[in-house]
Parts: C-alpha cells; structure tokens; sequence
C-alpha cells in the first residue's frame, strides 16, 4: 500500500470542505465532472429496464448488447474493428478497467512509460502492479520530443499510456504523435493503453486518432466510458477493447472482484451510444463557450500564461511567475479567495508550476472565481 500515492484532488476537496462547515462561500474549480445532469433519455432506459425486472448479475465481460453497440461505436468513433464477443470488456467505470488492465499486463519491476503531467490513477495503477512509471514531459499536453521517447524505452518496458485529451491539461496529440507512440510500440513490443473517455470533448474541430486505429488491438488497450461523454459519472460504468488474451485476463480479474457492472446501467449504456448524440454536442457547445471565456480571461491576468486546450474541461495555466509552489498558491487562493483549484504537483513530476482550473461549472461561477483570481495574482504580482 506505501507504494500507492493518495489523491492530490481529495486533499483540497477536503480542506474546502472543512471550510464551508465553518460558513464560508467556496467556489469550486477542482472539480473532475460533468455539472449536467445525465439526459432523460438514458435515465429513461435505466428505469424501463428495471422495470422488466434487468435487475440480477450479467456476463462478467458485459451484456452482449451493449458490446455489440461498443464495437459498433469504436468502429465509428475511432475507426477500428473489435470483436464484441472476444475484444470487449464492460467494467464498472474506466477507473476499473485502467486497474485491470495494468494488472493483467504488468509484472513487478516492468516499466510503463507515463506521458505527463498524468492523472494519478495511472501512477497508483502502475504502482499497485509493483511496476516502475517512467515519466516523459509532454508540455501542455501537446507533444513531446520523440527521441527522448525513444531515450525513455528499456528492455523492461511494457507499456505506453496515453491519454489524449489530457487531464489535467487538457491539451491533445496530433496524429503525428500518435504514430510516433504507435510505431515505438510496435517496433518494441510495447503495449499502448490509451485513454480516450475525453475524446468526444473537443473543439475547433480537432479529433483525435486512436492508436488502435493505427496498430489493431493486438497491441493496444483502449479504454473509455461514459461519466464524461454522457454526464454519468455515478452511474459508474466503462470498458476496454483490448487483444481477446488481454481481455480474457481482465474478466478473470472482474470475476474476482465485482462481477459485472450493474445490469440496468448497461441498459442505459446501450441508449447512450445508440440514442441521439444531440446531447453530447449541447454539452460540448457549452463547455467551449466557457473555455473561450476562461482562456481569455486568464491570459490577460498578470504571472499566468495560458494556452487554449483542445479537449476536455480543464485548462492548466502556467502560475510559476507567482515564485512558488503550485500548492502554495492553491492554499491561498482557497484561504484568501475562497477559490479551490488543483495544483499541478498533483500530477506527476511536470505539473509544477501549473493549477488546473476545471470549467465543468457554471459561468456564473466560474466569472466569479477569475475575478477572485485576478485580484490575487493582481495584488501578489504588484508586490
Ligand atoms: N480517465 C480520466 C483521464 C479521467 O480524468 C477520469 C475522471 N477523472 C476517469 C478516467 C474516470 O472515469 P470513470 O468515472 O469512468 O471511472
């Protein structure tokens, strides 16, 4: 257990928390969902389901219908084939299906190459298989230098993870990365474990490849789910396509551990990838209003520096002209301002410097926290 990090997220949730017993007013900007509510249509599909009495275990690989609409939406949206029957496992949210992947994959000692700044799940996943993460600094998201890509590969590397759209940055790679990571795996043997539940949550209209489109899912876990996409992150439910070996070790993990995700949420799940998208593009309209907003007003704040994300609901401005910690400037922007954001230490070794400012909420309130912000900064850089 001293091998895996906690949450860096909990942390700050917590002291904003204790906070607010004591009376004050938190603005919250740490947060890593959806503020929508899920659309009707889905709960609808939850209901009648229960209805007809979908309420016992199913397969632990998932109810063959909603594999079949999986392999079917994979084939749209990231344009590779997976066999329902074989490539495809259901898990109760992504987080799981990440776990099992790194378990059924990795060996103590292995090495798994980290694109960072990274979400901690990965870290703890890839500490909880007792493997080694090699971090390699991916700026904003955005790319990263391909020879020391090539410099970061051991004989005991095992694994690639990717996950573009990014969290905590938001940023994305081009296709031109994804081949690079794509063919180094290939040529190496190396396993990608791409992450894409953000990969409907994009603008300007970038959209992102996906390594399996590039390499099959010999060599490659795909994992996604439907908290983001959907606004249904206590619903709980996710799923990898992967090679029928990786996946067959997955469900001997689900077996073992939770069975099967609940019955009536893949009822759901099957309306969410079959039903009208309308909902996903209302939603993306929205979150692209707020980045607009927030990235043009950060960049014009004093000591931030701000590039606009391509993806996801989070933007990760530079705040290292403050001259301190990430998290130091995070505990007094919630003391002081009332304001709780992310400090980038939080996400691994090259988030330094940076906050992570989730948009997942109002404009109401998200307007209110940049002025609390900029009198901040405004007052910490006149210094
Ligand atoms: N992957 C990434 C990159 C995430 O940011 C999150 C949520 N913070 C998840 C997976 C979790 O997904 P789920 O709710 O399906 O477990």
């Amino acid at each position: 257990m001293s091998l895996i990090p906690p949450s860096g997220t909990i942390e700050m949730f917590e002291k904003a928390r204790r906070l607010e017993r004591t009376g004050r007013r938190i603005l919250h900007l740490e947060v890593g969902e959806p503020d929508f509510d899920t659309p009707e249509h889905i709960k609808r599909a939850a209901y009648e389901s229960m209805k007809r009495g979908f309420t016992h275990y199913t397969s632990s690989r998932g109810v063959p219908e909603l594999r079949e609409a999986i392999s079917e939406y994979v084939r749209e949206w990231k344009g590779f084939e997976a066999d329902p029957d074989r490539e495809i496992i259901v898990t109760p949210g992504t987080k799981h299906a990440i776990y099992c992947a790194c378990m059924a994959l990795l060996n103590p000692g292995d090495e798994a190459i980290l694109l960072s700044p990274i979400w901690t799940t990965f870290y703890a996943c890839v500490r909880a298989a007792e493997a080694v993460p090699v971090e390699l600094h991916a700026p904003w998201g955005c790319g990263f230098d391909e020879e020391e890509l090539k410099e970061k590969v051991s004989d005991r590397t095992r694994m690639i993870i990717v996950n573009s759209p990014n969290n905590p940055t938001g940023g994305a790679f081009d296709a031109d990365y994804v081949k690079a990571i794509a063919d180094l795996a290939e040529d190496h043997g190396i396993t990608v474990l791409s992450d894409e539940i953000y990969g409907r949550i994009v603008y300007d209209g970038f959209r992102q490849v996906s390594p399996a489109s590039l390499i099959g899912v010999e060599q490659t876990v795909t994992v996604d789910g439907f908290s983001k996409t959907y606004a249904m992150t206590g619903w709980r439910l996710g799923y990898a396509v992967a090679s029928s070996e990786v996946v067959d070790a997955m469900v001997k993990l689900q077996q073992a551990t939770t069975t099967c995700p609940a019955s009536f949420v893949q009822a759901a799940a099957v309306e969410a990838l079959r039903g009208s998208q309308r909902c996903v593009e209302e939603m993306v309209r929205e979150y692209d209003r707020r980045r607009r907003m927030l990235v043009e007003r950060l960049s014009r704040i004093p000591g931030i520096r701000c590039e606009r994300p391509r993806g996801a609901f989070y933007v990760f401005p530079d705040v290292s002209a403050a001259g301190k910690p990430s998290r130091q400037v995070v505990l007094e922007l919630l003391e002081e301002k009332g304001v709780c954001v992310t400090p980038g230490s939080a996400f691994g070794r090259y988030g330094e410097g940076h906050i992570r400012v989730s948009y997942a909420t109002s404009m109401e309130t998200l307007s209110e926290a940049l002025d609390r912000i900029e009198e901040y900064f405004e007052a910490l850089m006149s210094q």
